[in-house]
């Protein structure tokens, strides 16, 4: 999991200081990205600004019920979410799971169980979210490859490109739909959500920062190019 360019970021959405500070640390220690939401109003603006690979939804919130939460995420993504719910609350784990959430922990919980749950989920979203289902979708563009089932960027001879989270989003959607122009605004709510702002700022400052690491000369770019007015293009061999 280590050597992945993009290391997966969980969103942890608990106002439970020490079982989030508990969560963050065995999720480090696992090799992925913690994010943590105290309450339903600060995890809806992680999940606009930052796209987590899966949520942990404690239902328990101060603010918000924590279903809300997932019939509010629902509405727009599929990113897994796995609910954590005290003891005896049945009930709301089914209604939990009716409404789109992937599997639940009860607390209290083990490390390992923790940790295959969140395993299993990403295999699962992995396996959807894959075109072809094999989990071995590979994207060539010249001497560019993108290994969409292993999450890996090469260019040239095996040389790995190193992208932050939502950098490799964007890299993988474009290679998802390799030779299509994607516009602004579909590029910004797949990754963003559709609450996101429909500013192009962000989406800009990404690509910028994925021609640098992609492209010879980022102003004249061979694997991404930019359809004025209209989004990019991941151009076909
Ligand atoms: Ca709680």
């Amino acid at each position: 999991m280590n050597s992945n360019p993009a290391k997966r970021t969980v969103l942890v959405i608990e106002d439970d200081l020490s079982i989030s500070n508990f969560i963050c640390s065995v999720l480090q220690t696992n090799g992925y990205t913690p994010l943590i939401a105290e309450d339903g109003k600060q995890a809806k603006l992680m999940l606009t600004s930052h796209c987590p690979d899966l949520i942990l939804l404690d239902l328990g919130l101060p603010d918000i019920d924590g279903v809300d939460i997932i019939k509010w995420v629902r509405e727009w993504t599929n990113v897994p979410i796995i609910v954590v719910s005290a003891r005896g609350r049945e009930a709301d784990k089914v209604e939990a799971l009716e409404l789109g959430a992937d599997d639940y922990l009860t607390k209290p919980f083990g490390i390992s169980e923790l940790i295959a749950r969140i395993k299993t989920a990403l295999r699962h979203a992995d396996r959807a979210s894959n075109l072809d289902n094999s989990g071995n979708e590979v994207v060539t563009v010249g001497d560019l490859k993108i290994d969409i089932g292993k999450r890996r960027v090469t260019l040239g001879e095996d040389k790995e490109v190193r992208f932050t989270a939502i950098e490799y989003k964007i890299v993988s959607l474009l290679a998802k739909h390799v030779g299509k122009v994607l516009t602004y605004d579909f590029i910004i709510k797949e990754i963003w959500g559709p609450y996101a702002s429909s500013d192009n700022q962000i989406l800009r400052v990404n690509m910028a920062n994925i021609r640098r690491k992609l492209e010879e000369n980022p102003a004249e770019p061979k694997y991404i190019v930019t359809e004025l007015g209209v989004g990019y293009r991941m151009l076909e061999e």
